[in-house]
């Protein structure tokens, strides 16, 4: 998608603090974190919300939700959070889907 942030990151032509890859997802730290760790997961290629991606395309999802939990085990105790604001009256203002990880409990020192 040609005006997608996150298709602009994946793509690397707008920069962030990436933190983990795989052959079909990406990890980015976000922007503006509301929880000590606060990591976004997105698939490489798009979809606008977690319901199309799962639909659609298991292996991106599953690509997804091993990348979250990879980061999970390394940069958080046991106690975190995966989530998929869907729509805007659920708070989603980025339409390329995206998975939240969050934890209060960061394990050492986030780069
Ligand atoms: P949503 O509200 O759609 O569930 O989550 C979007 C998230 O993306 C927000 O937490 C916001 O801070 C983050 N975000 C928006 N634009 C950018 C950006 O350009 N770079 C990064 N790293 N995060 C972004
Ligand atoms: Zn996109």
């Amino acid at each position: 998608m040609d005006n997608c942030i996150f298709c602009k990151i994946a793509r690397r032509e707008i920069p962030a603090k990436i933190v983990g890859e795989s052959e079909l997802a990406l990890a980015f730290w976000d922007v503006s974190p509301r929880q000590p760790l606060h990591i976004l997961v997105i698939p490489k290629v798009h979809y606008a919300n977690v319901a199309e991606l799962t639909l659609n395309d298991e292996s991106s999802l599953v690509a997804v939700m091993k990348l979250a939990s990879e980061l999970a085990v390394q940069h958080a105790d046991e106690s975190f959070r995966i989530s998929f604001n869907t729509g805007e009256a659920a708070g989603q203002t980025v339409f390329h889907a995206h998975g939240h990880l969050t934890s209060r409990t960061p394990r050492g020192e986030l780069v």
